[in-house]
């Protein structure tokens, strides 16, 4: 399994570069605390997403965010909690992002399945006798030959675990490194609907606002990857194989189109027998959701430190 052994180390420097920057947006914009969580289950509708042997990536993350949203409403009752969908259907990553800035969140998180390519090995089997006509110096002669019978079989991919994806705001070498590291897995691929309704959303939003937007998108960043980190730390806390907090500059533009700190949460592989049955399990589900929650009440308590200390 290929790990994405410089995200953590990149994701730091980008947090003291801009802690810097941070501290004067502070001023401007003091440390709001979380009031606001807005749940965005992954695909929908039309869109399911990749799929299992029996489930699909749209079914299991509305499963996994109802649950959720339970468990944030229990273990934070001070915590609004906005769903983009609670049922099945197809929302374009644009409209969630405007279901989100209209609800003025605090926090998106994004519920998702990951997914991996197997592999097709195919093997000689047996073989079975074929005769061919050859024609040799005019004449037609009749050859027999023994050939192969293959079988193909297709192995499901082993990759495992939990990922929390940030958005990637530096625009540097980084994101080639990572295209790189990515190639033998499916990645969040964007419906047809949703590209075309980005092109048009993009082309409608002033210049001005896109300016203010970025200097936010780099607090936004710096709380996102701490929560991040966070969230990945109490995966592993939960004994889940964690394959760490990462940024991903394709697939996931919702997440630098809300005004709001943003992160995308893979809780498994679909694409993996064992983890399809653990994301479709009660147990499975509660574990997840209270590893997250519990990530997001130590991000809840760092945000209110933070405007204590401001306060003094
Ligand atoms: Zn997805």
């Amino acid at each position: 399994m290929k790990q994405n052994r410089m995200i953590l180390a990149f994701s730091f420097s980008l947090i003291a570069l801009f802690s810097s920057l941070g501290l004067s947006l502070q001023a401007q914009n003091p440390a709001k605390s979380l009031k606001r969580i807005v749940i965005d289950p992954g695909h929908g509708g039309t869109d399911i997403g990749s799929k299992g042997k029996y489930s699909t990536e749209a079914a299991v993350s509305l499963a996994i965010s109802l649950k959720l949203e339970a468990f944030i409403k229990q273990a934070m009752p001070d915590v609004e909690v906005v769903m983009t969908r609670t049922t099945d259907i197809y929302h374009s990553v644009v409209e969630k992002a405007k279901i989100a800035n209209a609800a003025k969140g605090d926090l998106f998180v994004c519920i998702h399945t990951n997914s991996a390519r197997g592999k097709a090995v195919k093997e000689v089997v047996g073989y079975t006798t074929k005769t061919y006509t050859v024609k040799k110096k005019g004449k037609k002669r009749k050859v027999t030959r023994q050939v192969p019978i293959y079988k193909t079989t297709y192995i499901p991919s082993t990759a495992i675990g939990t990922e929390t994806y940030i958005y990637n705001i530096g625009k540097s070498d980084f994101r080639k490194e990572l295209a790189s590291e990515m190639v033998d897995e499916v990645v969040e691929q964007l419906d047809s609907v949703s590209l075309k309704q980005i092109k048009e959303y993009e082309s409608e939003i002033d210049p001005t606002k896109k300016m203010m937007a970025s200097i936010l998108a780099q607090q936004y960043f710096q709380r996102a990857a701490s929560l991040a980190l966070t969230i990945e730390e109490e995966f592993k806390a939960s004994g889940r194989v964690s394959r760490e907090a990462k940024q991903r500059p394709t697939g996931i533009w919702v997440l630098q189109a809300v005004a709001m700190p943003a992160v995308l949460i893979e809780t498994g592989f679909i694409s993996n027998p064992e983890e399809e049955e653990y994301l479709n399990s009660e147990n499975g589900q509660n574990e997840l959701c209270e590893a997250i929650t519990k990530a997001l009440q130590r991000y809840k308590n760092s945000l209110e430190n933070q405007q204590k200390a401001n306060a003094n």
